[in-house]
This record gives structure tokens, sequence and C-alpha cells, in this order.
């Protein structure tokens, strides 16, 4: 069997310029980044914002296991399958993080024959959009420093300051650091630390803006500290937003590829689906609506996190929401929430998956309070039984979800085709979206409502840190953001060791955070990474490239 690379790297792609014009975009605002990848310019979106919007499809998945669940290869799967049914549909991604490429071994541009092309590009650099992300990160980083240098006019509490540098690279040994040693001339020295790029909240606001006016008031917003007596301090203070700004000016244009077979994608914007929401660029799915009658999204993690990020936060800030959910299940991955070992998933467990289905039942329950039809699909695995299919079809059929087969990893489109029907049949079905909760509620009654009715959990406990900033919090007028929780993606719970589905448990706030830029709280339950280390063996070490530039076990 091919691995990934080998099927992309077989692959013959047309020329970038193409894929634009089979969806109208006029030559003037393509931005070519070599032969196969573009920018759209934003300005082109005031040309068409008039145009009727087309559908929109959010794809999520049950809660992931290591066995893997391929919301991804769905997504684009789905969008081929769509398009050989002779609809005209695009899909929109995040664009993957470069650093955590080189750790465990895993995708994040799809799988088999479908796939973001080129793939190699997509993992690595890409168009730079998540440099510009990190150097406009870390001047703002800079400058507070230096301000500090300058006589502090501000009256910065060095001990204080919440805003740390990023970096695109596992990297733990930056986790927490000591900056401003050697000396006078060297700066004020304290504690400080690296995260990750896409745990930058300048990649959450990229993502949230609607233009470049919004993402610079935005970026002003950042709170990046406080002062002696308390007050907060913002990158507006510092006199930096408008500097940030214009290192973004390209990174928030939309990035255009395209699939195995040639379906246009715009994979834009990356954020972190724990500390942020995980959905690509609402500008680029606020163009792809534009352009095409169907647009495929993922959202990342499970219904839990992405697909309620997206319909409470996402959704009602851009102004769209979807007309159908699909929700990606695999047999093994049930299994493992039935209790089955990673090392005996090839084998058919029908007992196991008639327990682990409760997860898949979880989700369905979760979509439907959304209310937005949903579409399960089964992620066909080659392992998988006759009898274990039909067992995940009676699961779904029994919650009241609509199931197909979907076999885009092996086949392309072809495999999708019983997928895209079904999720043609439920875009015709009544929608009623409405997000789980109202934004004027107190902020934790929307952690309440959320705990409650999408993770089961029986109520929520806050350390009297958590309950002081959510007081000071309401007190500094942030009452009115809407809340994004984060917490582990391995559970439906707080608890990562909980499988299934979650009973009887209540769930602990620990700490609260502000994004006042992306315009979020962020509730953090347990302990949360922002900057992730490599694995014993990491994949780098098998990296490779040949002697005519071919990259190697790039996956
Ligand atoms: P997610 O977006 O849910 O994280 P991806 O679509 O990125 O998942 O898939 C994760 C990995 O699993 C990829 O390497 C992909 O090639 C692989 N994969 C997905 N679906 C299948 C399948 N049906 N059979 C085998 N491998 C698959
Ligand atoms: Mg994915």
């Amino acid at each position: 069997m091919l691995s990934d690379i080998q099927i992309a790297q077989q692959a013959e792609l047309k020329p970038i310029g193409e894929i634009a014009e089979k969806l109208g975009i006029p030559g003037k605002y393509v931005i070519p980044y070599g032969h196969t990848k573009a920018k759209i310019d934003l300005k082109y979106y005031s040309e068409i914002k008039d145009r009727p919007d087309g559908k929109l499809i959010l794809v999520t998945a049950t809660t992931p296991t290591p066995a893997g669940e391929g919301k991804t290869t769905t997504t684009i799967g789905l969008t081929q399958a769509l398009v050989k049914l002779g609809k005209k549909a695009m899909l929109c991604l995040r664009e993957p993080s470069l650093g955590p490429c080189f750790g465990v071994k895993g995708g994040a541009a799809g799988g088999g024959y479908s796939q973001v092309l080129p793939m190699e590009d997509i993992n690595l650099h890409f168009t730079g959009d998540i440099h510009a992300v990190s150097t406009a990160h870390n001047l703002l980083a800079a400058m507070l420093d230096n301000h500090l240098q300058q006589g502090n006019e501000l009256g910065i509490d060095p001990r204080r300051i919440t805003f740390r540098r990023v970096v695109d690279m596992n990297d733990r040994a930056l986790r927490n650091i000591v900056i401003g040693l050697g000396g006078k001339a060297h700066g004020i020295p304290r504690e400080s630390g690296f995260d990750i790029s896409v745990s930058s909240e300048i990649m959450a606001i990229l993502c949230l803006a609607t233009d470049l006016q919004d993402l610079k008031e935005r970026l002003g917003n950042i709170v990046v500290g406080y002062t002696w007596t308390g007050e907060k301090v913002t990158a507006r203070d510092l006199k930096a937003h408008g500097a940030m700004a214009a290192l973004l000016k390209d990174a928030i244009n939309p990035n255009l590829v395209q699939t195995i077979e040639h379906v246009p994608a715009f994979v834009h914007g990356g954020p972190f689906a724990n500390i942020a929401h995980g959905t690509n660029s609402i500008v680029a799915t606020k163009m792809a609506l534009k352009l095409t009658d169907y647009t495929v999204v993922e959202a990342g993690f499970a219904a839990d996190l992405g697909a309620e990020k997206f319909m409470d936060i996402v959704c009602r800030k851009a102004g769209f929401s979807p007309s159908a959910v699909v929700l990606v299940t695999t047999v093994r991955a049930l299994k493992m929430h039935g209790g089955v070992p990673k090392d005996e998933l090839g084998k058919e467990n029908l007992e196991a998956l008639e327990k682990g289905a409760e997860n898949l039942e979880a989700h369905i329950d979760i979509l439907k309070k959304f209310g937005v039809p949903v579409v399960v699909a089964l992620n066909r695995f080659t392992t998988d039984t006759d009898a274990e299919i039909q067992k995940v079809h009676e699961a779904a059929r029994r919650h009241g979800a609509t199931i197909a087969l979907s076999e885009v990893w092996a086949k392309g489109g072809e495999g999708g085709i019983e997928l895209a029907k079904a999720v043609l049949e439920a875009l015709d079905k009544p929608c009623g979206y409405r997000p789980l909760y109202e934004l004027e509620l107190p902020l934790r009654e929307k952690i309440e409502t959320i705990a409650r009715e999408v993770y089961g959990a029986d109520g929520v406990d806050y350390t009297p840190a958590a309950e002081s900033t959510l007081k000071e919090l309401e007190a500094n007028g942030y009452g009115n953001l809407p809340v994004c929780m984060a917490k582990t993606q391995m559970s439906i719970s707080d608890d990562p060791a909980k499988k299934g589905r979650p009973k009887g448990y209540r769930i602990t706030v620990r700490e609260v955070r502000l994004s006042a830029g992306a315009g979020f709280i962020v509730p953090i339950c347990g302990s949360i990474m922002t900057m992730p280390g490599l694995p014993k063996k990491p994949a780098a070490e098998i990296i490779d490239i040949d002697e005519n530039g071919n990259i190697l076990n790039l996956f």
C-alpha cells in the first residue's frame, strides 16, 4: 500500500490559476505563491459580498482516540464526492502547524486519495502565514520588554505579564525560561516562556477577524499584563497593533490549493482547538460561501470542543451557520471507547463496539442541541468487518441520525458518493441553527450550560483563583464574551481517562484566561498544553530529502 506522501507525489497538479479560474476569481485578485498555491486578495470579497451564500456543511467527529478518526480526510473526500455528483463545492481547512510534523507521525492534510496538495508545502512552510503570526506575536513581546527597559512609563508589573513568546516548534525546553539576564544593558530579568505559534492569540484573531481594520482593532485589544496598581495593559497601550497588523497584511488573505481530484480548497489559519476555537479563518469560509453552492469545513477535535465552539463562537461572530453536520466515526475508535486496547483493534469485537457506541450517541445528542441535521460518516478502515459496520449503522439509526459508509480514504470522491447523497438529503431538511447560550448570561451560567448540556456533567466546581478571575472579568466589562472551553479532547469530560459517555461527574475550572483580542474567555479545566514536546523517537529522525529535492517520509 502506498503512503500518503507517495500517493500525493504521484498526483498531477493543475496550475493554481486554473483552479482560481474555475471559481471565477478574476486574475488580478489571484496572488500566486509558486505554481500550485495562491493567496486570494481579500479585496475580492467586497466585489462578491452581495451574492447569496451557498450551504455550509460542518465536519466534526466522535471523541479522538489513538486509533484516528479521519475528519480532514472526510472533509476532503466529501467535497470531492459532491463535485463528482455535479455540484459546485469547495472546502476549508486549517493550516497545519509545522512543529508537530516532526513529532509523532500523523497527517494534517488528509490521507489516502483524499488529500489537499502540495501536502509537503502545506505541512511545512506553506505561504508563511504561521511565520507571520509568530513574528507579529514576538514583535509585541519585544516591545513589551523594551518598554520595561526604557523606564516602564506604564508601570507594568513584570510579575504580572501574561504575554509570552511563540515559535512553531515542539520544544519543551522553552516552556519556562528566564529572560533579560546579563546586566543593565540587556533587559529586565523576569520569568517567561514560549508557546507554539498556533496557540498564539494572534492566530485566533487572524481567524476571527473579518477584515484588516477589524484585525488591527482586535490586535490592539490584546491584554499583555497588568500594572502595579492592577490596571490591564493592552497592545494598544504599547502602540504595537499597527505594526503587528502590517506584518499580517498578506497572512489575512486566504490560501487556495487543490485536492488530489483538483477540487478547490482554502487552507487558511490554524488556531489550536484547546485554548482557541480551532477552525480555519472566517474570511476563508465567508469567501467560499460566495464562490460555490456547498462549502465543507472541518472543526478541530470532537463535537464537544470544535463543533461547540464553531456553533457558539465562530458562527455568531461570522454571521453564518451550517445547514448540516457530518459526524465522523470509525469502528476502531468506538471499539477503543468500548475498552479495546490499540493493539487488538484488528480483531472483530461486537460487544466492545456496542458499548463504545455510547460515545457516538453522546455526540449525536450534542449536535442535535444546535438544531442542525446530523449525518454520521462511518470512515471505513480495511480491518472493519461487515458485522461491525452493521452494528454502527444500528446505533446511529437507533439514535435518530442518518448514517453513510465512507470510503474516501481508499477511493477518493468515488468512495464518498453515499455520504454526499446523505448530506444533500440532510440539507433539504428543516434547519433551525441556534447557539447553545445567550451572550448576556453571566460567565458562570455560560460555562455551566456547556458543562451540563454538552459534556453531560452534573455541575461545575471552581478553584478560588478561577472564581476571582471570573468576578474580575465581569467587573471589567468582559462578561458578555462567549466562553472558549479548554479541556482535554480525549474525553467528553475533563478527565482523559473517562472514555465513552461519562456520567455522574462534575468538571473543575482551574483557571480562567482572557483573550480580549480574539474576543472570548478561556475557562481551563485540567492542565493544558500550549507548548508540546517531541516524543522519544521524533518523526524528524526519518524525514529526509533525496537528490531530486523530493521530501521523504513526511507521513
Ligand atoms: P483528523 O482530521 O480527524 O485528525 P485525519 O483525516 O487527518 O484525521 O486522519 C488521520 C490519519 O488517519 C491520516 O494519516 C489518514 O491518512 C489516516 N486515515 C484516515 N482515514 C483512514 C482510513 N479509512 N483508513 C486508513 N487510514 C486512514
Ligand atoms: Mg484534522
